[in-house]
């Protein structure tokens, strides 16, 4: 059973609250206090209970980059606010700011309806704009942190709002100051630099063939428009990833492991075919964790309901009705027989809740 237990004007207080909706592997876990906030402003006052100052707190926006192993321990503190504004805009560059609470790809669209360029090649991410600099999200060839200006967050060491630059937010693939420190930020809002002049990145695999499948000639003078890269993002997207609101997922469960390049080197002996990428440190390689993972025969497996996306060895998924606990198991599995094979550790990208990698 739900309960509601507080209402006050910036936030609501839900408790064992069910969380198998929020989520997108539709895995089942409850919190024990939901907290809703509707305006940023109310984290100070939040913060100064006891249970929020002292105990676990667990960020939660639209759960597409969690596994539910287990109930969060301590408060879920979820964040609605919904605006978005033009903070400066000289014609050429402008920084927009959007809350937290905002649905990213929502964001995508105002911004290409707006006229400005950056975001379309992150077009389709699930998930909220406050969790975008969380794991520093990327897809075809573009990363957020390029397009960051500031993050505001309530820092809960100092007890208080805070803005950091793009500099003190540490991204780095698939991670940030604010990944390392799950504990200490609630990110509020989100500062953008985009431009007015398409700044467009095409040269992602697939991203051209798809925008010349559109009927668009990207070799002509008129270069594509951002909407028309987006729809291309898109269209990739829809054909190579389960939706979660078909099939329960939470994107790519596994990192691409960076390894030194004298080891890629070696690996790439044994395995002619095995991708691997330039990274921007000289002496390191970013390897293909769905090659090494469809190469130990995981791709469409399935047990039960737990498995391996028939279209996306990188993708698990929750057939109906599997646990997190379940998934974890596979996710284990899968890890330990890449390493057996390639000598390679996988990490999981989405955070896993109850239990420990
Ligand atoms: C089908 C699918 C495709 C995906 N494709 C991509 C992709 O191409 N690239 C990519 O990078 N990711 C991808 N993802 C992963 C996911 O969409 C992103 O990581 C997204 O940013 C997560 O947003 P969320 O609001 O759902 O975060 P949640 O899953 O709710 O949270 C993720 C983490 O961020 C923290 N967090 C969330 N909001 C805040 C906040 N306001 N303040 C502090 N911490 C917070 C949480 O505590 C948690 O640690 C995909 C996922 C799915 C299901």
């Amino acid at each position: 059973m739900t309960n509601a237990t507080a209402c006050m004007p910036n936030y609501r207080l839900v408790e064992n609250a069910r969380l198998d909706a929020r989520n997108t592997f539709g895995v089942p876990a409850r919190a024990s206090v939901l907290v809703e906030v509707a305006d940023a402003a109310a984290l100070p006052e939040l913060f100064a209970y006891a249970m929020l100052r002292d105990g676990p707190v667990l960020v939660l926006g639209g759960g597409s980059n969690l596994l539910f192993a287990g109930d969060p321990s301590g408060a879920v503190l979820s964040l609605g606010a919904q605006s978005i504004a033009i903070l400066d805009d000289d014609g050429d560059r402008t920084v927009v700011r959007a809350d937290a609470g905002v649905e990213w790809h929502a964001f995508v669209l105002w911004t290409l309806g707006h006229g400005l360029s950056g975001l379309e090649n992150l077009a389709l991410i699930p998930g909220t704009v406050g969790a975008a600099p969380i794991q520093n999200i990327g897809a075809y060839g573009v990363e957020v942190r390029e397009r960051v200006h500031r993050v505001e967050a309530f820092d809960r060491v100092a007890g208080q709002p805070v803005r950091l630059d793009a500099e003190a937010c540490d991204f780095a693939y698939r991670d940030s100051v604010f990944k390392r420190n799950p504990e200490r930020y609630v990110v509020t809002a989100v500062e953008f630099v985009l431009g007015r002049a398409p700044d467009l990145r095409l040269e992602y695999a697939g991203l051209a063939d798809e925008l010349r499948n559109m009927g668009i000639d990207i070799t002509s003078s008129k270069p594509p428009r951002p909407s028309q890269v987006a729809e291309a993002v898109c269209r990739i997207r829809r054909r190579k990833l389960p939706d979660p609101a078909m099939l329960g997922n939470a994107g790519s469960f596994f990192k691409n492991p960076i390894v030194d390049a004298a080891i890629a080197q070696d690996l790439q002996r044994a395995h002619p075919v095995l991708p691997m990428f330039r990274t921007a440190i000289e002496s390191e390689r970013k390897l293909s964790a769905a090659w090494m993972i469809d190469a130990c025969g995981w791709k469409g497996h399935r047990e039960g309901d737990a498995g391996v996306a028939a279209s996306h060895a990188l993708v698990l998924v929750n057939h109906g009705s599997a646990t997190g606990v379940q998934l974890l198991d596979l996710a284990r599995r899968i890890a330990v027989s890449v390493h057996e094979r390639f000598g390679v550790m996988l990490e999981p990208e989405p955070r896993i809740i109850g239990a420990t990698w």
